[in-house]
């Protein structure tokens, strides 16, 4: 295994062709301006993938040799494959890290690993965002400081439907009165899986250096510790074990030794 983080950034890549707003902040798409502020670092490598490429960009090779997978969607969440899902779902949970960003709740592949709704409210009009930072000892908030303030943002707010975070590590603040969970962490298998909220493609939330600096300490933090495949195996005991007088059946009923249960 290389020494190197391998993350694979993961973009739908429809908007900054469509939209000139979001073409001009992001010329070669987010996914670029993202790894771009990853490869900064020398401990992580980066690879590009995006939607209208064969297999989305997420070939069985690429999927085996990514480490940490990056994941922005918005308007074409239907148009992923479910095989390509099933393939990224199980890679996660042998192991995979997973970082959903602001849309991507909607994503097949969020929704698959955190088996609720993943709905929220919302609302664009360039109101101020403030993220608290609640867990100042996480790694993924390390040189955070109190807050991010982001001037412009769309509002995401509760009920967000998500199973309860194993742990919660941003809670947003919006200028309309709205909070929210902006930074949630699982664990799901062998993987581990970070939601990120902002990320809005109208705004230049992806040249923000904190931001920028919660999603390079987010790529350390999901690193695979294990790749296990899943397994369940029948198997002999590490002792020997002494002759039992008494066997259980398969439904835990006493048996005699002669086999029967009378
Ligand atoms: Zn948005």
């Amino acid at each position: 295994m290389s020494n190197q983080i391998r993350v694979t950034v993961w973009n739908e890549f429809r908007h900054e062709k469509s939209n000139d707003a979001v073409k001009s902040l992001y010329p070669n798409g987010m996914h670029v301006t993202i790894g771009e502020a990853l490869k900064k670092n020398s401990d992580i490598s980066v690879r590009y993938a995006t939607l209208d490429e064969p297999e989305h960009g997420l070939t069985q090779a690429v999927v085996d040799s990514t480490d940490v997978l990056i994941w922005w969607g918005h308007c074409a969440h239907d148009e992923v494959s479910d095989e390509i899902v099933k393939r990224v779902q199980k890679r996660i949970l042998e192991g995979m890290g997973l970082i959903v960003l602001h849309s991507g709740h909607f994503s097949k592949i969020f929704k698959a690993m955190l088996g609720t709704h993943c709905s929220l409210k919302w609302r664009e009009v360039a109101e101020k965002e403030r993220l608290w930072n609640i867990e100042p000892g996480h790694p993924i908030t390390e040189g955070i400081g109190e807050y991010i303030e982001l001037p412009n943002t769309e509002m995401y707010g509760e009920r967000f439907d998500i199973p309860t975070p194993d742990k919660l590590i941003f809670i947003s603040w919006f200028e309309g009165g709205e909070v929210f969970r902006s930074g949630c962490c699982w664990e799901r298998g062998h993987g581990r899986i970070f939601y990120f909220r902002p990320g809005h493609e109208t705004y230049p939330i992806f040249h923000n250096e904190q931001i920028q600096r919660v999603l390079v300490n987010a790529v350390r933090w999901a690193k695979p510790r294990v790749f296990m495949e899943h397994s369940a195996p029948n198997t002999q005991p590490l002792e020997k074990l002494s002759e039992k007088k008494v066997q259980f059946g398969k439904a835990g009923v006493a048996q005699n030794t002669d086999g029967s249960n009378k």
